[in-house]
C-alpha cells in the first residue's frame, strides 16, 4: 500500500456500465474506497441516501457549494453533484486509494487539484449499444434518455484528456483491466 492514497476517477457516458463496474472492483479490491457524492437530483426507486449519494436539495447543495464542502462540483442533466473533500483527504493520508465515478468535468477539476489523479475512462463499445441500454433502464423518461444521450456525445469528446481509455465490451476483462492499472499505479 502506498503512503499516501491516489486517487482513481473514473467516467464514462451513463449506459457504459460504470455503476456495475465500480460494484465488481470493490468486492475484488475491498482495500479501494468509494466517495460517495451528493446530488439535488431525486433518488431513483431503490436508491438509498448516504449509500447511493447523500441527497440535497438544491439550496442545500448551493450552501454546502459556498462553505467550500467540495472537491469539484459540477451540473451533469441538470442536476448538480459534488465530491466532498473531508471523506477523500482522510482516506489518502490513511494510505487509501479512493475511487471518483464522476462526470467528465469534475474528472478535469480533480485533476487540476490532485496532479496525481488517475483518469479512466469507460466507453461503451457502440453507440446502438449505449441508447438500448439506456433504453432498457425503466427508471428514466425519454426526455432524459435523449439528455443523456447528447451528454454521451459530450463527454466521448472529451475522453481524449484521460489517462485510460476503456472500451466495456467483456464486464470481468474490463475489471481485470481496471485493477491492473490500479496497481501499477499505486506503485508509481
Ligand atoms: P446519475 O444521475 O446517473 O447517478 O449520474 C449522472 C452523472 O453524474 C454520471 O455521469 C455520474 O458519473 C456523475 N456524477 C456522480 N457523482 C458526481 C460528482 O460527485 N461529481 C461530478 N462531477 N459528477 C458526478
Amino acid at each position: 500500500m502506498p503512503k499516501k492514497g491516489k486517487i482513481f476517477v473514473i467516467s464514462g457516458p451513463s449506459g457504459a456500465g460504470k455503476s456495475t463496474i465500480v460494484k465488481e472492483l470493490l468486492k475484488l479490491a475491498p482495500d479501494l474506497v468509494l466517495s460517495i457524492s451528493a446530488t439535488s437530483r431525486k433518488p431513483r426507486a431503490g436508491e438509498v441516501d448516504g449509500k447511493d449519494y447523500f441527497f440535497l436539495t438544491r439550496s442545500e447543495f448551493e450552501r454546502k457549494v459556498k462553505e467550500n464542502y467540495f472537491i469539484e462540483w459540477a451540473e451533469v442533466h441538470g442536476n448538480l453533484y459534488g465530491t466532498p473533500k473531508d471523506f477523500v483527504n482522510e482516506n489518502l493520508q490513511n494510505g487509501r486509494s479512493v475511487i471518483l465515478e464522476i462526470d467528465v468535468q469534475g474528472a478535469l477539476k480533480v485533476k487540476e487539484t490532485f496532479e496525481d489523479a488517475v483518469l479512466i475512462f469507460i466507453e461503451p463499445p457502440d453507440f446502438e449499444e449505449l441508447e438500448r441500454r439506456l433504453k432498457s433502464r425503466s427508471t428514466d423518461d425519454e426526455e432524459t434518455i435523449n439528455l443523456r444521450l447528447q451528454n454521451a456525445i459530450y463527454e466521448m469528446a472529451l475522453a481524449k484528456y484521460y489517462n485510460y481509455r476503456i472500451v466495456n465490451k467483456d464486464l470481468k476483462k474490463t475489471i481485470e483491466e481496471i485493477i491492473k492499472i490500479i496497481r501499477e499505479e499505486e506503485k508509481k
